[in-house]
């Protein structure tokens, strides 16, 4: 039995409000009509087919009731409001590859001045602008300098090399989202036949796999001062720039910065379907929109994306200042709910965290039976690594599904042997 969020939400009375999807009134609405019926279909996992049906260290995982759940998966599972609809059906539109649609070139040039760079250019996915950055820096045959978690080298298929003949020093990334700039510096290549070149940095603000910290700009500066020193560039994935910005309490112009280029997801918790925006220099833009074309994403009438990332947009501060918040009261409420004799198998971490609460098992708990537990009660969570599970606030989860949450978290620990 399925019914999509989607088509169940457009069956109720229409509303131009992007928040109408998140008051509690009508998600309780929502979900109370549906649960209804999903509690006697609850499914119990059968304890055998526990380990195969878990990823191990995916970083996806499908469920066959997704929109019935509250889902923590990633800030990606959110489904366009209803005034992102609406603003689909009335955007003007044109032929993007002839630069003929006004809403996508009114959403680039709005970027260009928010992240103040020259250009910007507007993206089917945050890999599409990575990936387009990279080959518009580098030279077949030169080499880049990643960070061995960085999404970019972990979860893009090292399509740098793949596509772009271009290779990567991988370093060590620290539980803060950073490489220490000395192995930066130790990685850069001598000018000397037998080696690349190196041509660029990567870095990633906030860090995804460091479970969503924000680099702070002295580092941000101490990157830029090291680059110029040899001549490289430096290239951010700001897939979560806002969640940055917000957490240091700093504009995203001044994050930019300090980085040659930038991309940022409208699709993360910004809300929108889909899109990414990529930012540099006006040469460096044209360079990305040519290859944009040799990779097939040049689209046509994208400005019906344009408009809900427009929205998106519109709404950002108060969409990420509402993650961190229940991000905060998550992780708080799980470690105060963790009784004395369970807290060092089972533990949130609470320390300058954005909208991800990562949660550490071990001993006597494991990832598998914690996300298993909470998919029981229609509640998802992503088992990040063999020790850690993701938890990602997002603007489809509301403050009564985080009562609900911690709620089934205490029943959880009460049914831990001790
Ligand atoms: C999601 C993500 C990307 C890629 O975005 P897609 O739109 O999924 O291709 C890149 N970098 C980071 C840090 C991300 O979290």
């Amino acid at each position: 039995m399925h019914i999509s969020r989607c088509r169940f939400l457009s069956s109720l009375p229409s509303t131009s409000s992007f928040c109408s999807f998140r008051s509690p009134q009508r998600r309780h609405f929502f979900r109370s009509a549906k649960c209804q019926f999903t509690r006697s279909l609850h499914w119990k996992m059968p304890a055998h087919q526990e380990e195969t049906l878990l990823p191990e260290t995916g970083y996806s995982t499908k469920v066959d009731n997704a929109s019935q759940c509250i889902d923590l998966r990633s800030d990606t599972v959110t489904l366009p409001s209803a005034e992102m609809k609406k603003a689909m059906v009335e955007a003007i539109l044109g032929d993007d590859v002839f630069g003929e649609d006004p809403t996508v070139n009114q959403l680039e040039k709005r970027c260009a001045a928010l992240f103040g760079k020259e250009a910007a250019l507007f993206v089917l996915s945050g890999t599409m602008g990575n990936l387009l950055a990279v080959l518009s820096h580098c030279q077949r045959g030169d080499e880049l300098i990643v960070g061995r978690h960085n999404h970019i080298h972990k979860w893009e298929q090292g399509n740098y090399a793949q596509l772009g003949g271009i290779s990567a020093t991988t370093l060590k990334v620290n539980p803060d989202g950073t490489m220490d700039p000395n192995d930066i510096e130790d990685a850069i290549r001598a000018n000397d036949q037998h080696m690349p070149r190196t041509a660029l940095v990567c870095i990633e603000n906030t860090h995804n796999f460091a479970g969503g910290k924000a680099l702070s700009t002295d580092y941000l500066k101490s990157v830029r001062k090291l680059a110029d020193k040899h001549k490289l560039k430096v290239h951010m994935d700001g897939a979560r720039i806002y969640n940055a910005a917000i957490a240091l309490n700093v504009d995203v112009s001044e994050i930019c910065s300090y980085v040659d280029s930038m991309m940022m997801c409208f699709s993360k918790g910004l809300g929108a379907p889909m899109g990414s925006i990529l930012v540099g220099t006006r040469q460096f833009i044209d360079e990305a929109r040519k290859k944009r074309k040799a990779v097939g994403g040049g689209w046509r009438q994208a400005g019906i994306l344009a408009a809900c990332a427009n929205l998106a947009l519109d709404r950002a501060v108060e969409t990420i200042e509402r993650d961190h918040r229940h991000a905060k009261l998550l992780a708080k409420g799980i470690n105060e709910r963790t009784p004395e004799a369970l807290k060092s198998s089972i533990h949130a971490d609470e320390k300058d965290i954005t909208n991800m609460v990562l949660v550490t098992c071990k001993d006597k708990v494991t990832t598998s039976q914690v996300v298993a537990f909470f998919q029981s009660h229609s509640i998802l969570f992503m088992a990040f690594d063999s020790s850690r599970i993701r938890i990602v606030l997002n603007w489809g989860v509301c403050e009564n599904d985080l009562h609900k949450i911690l709620d089934i978290y205490q029943t959880f620990v009460d049914s831990i042997k001790i």
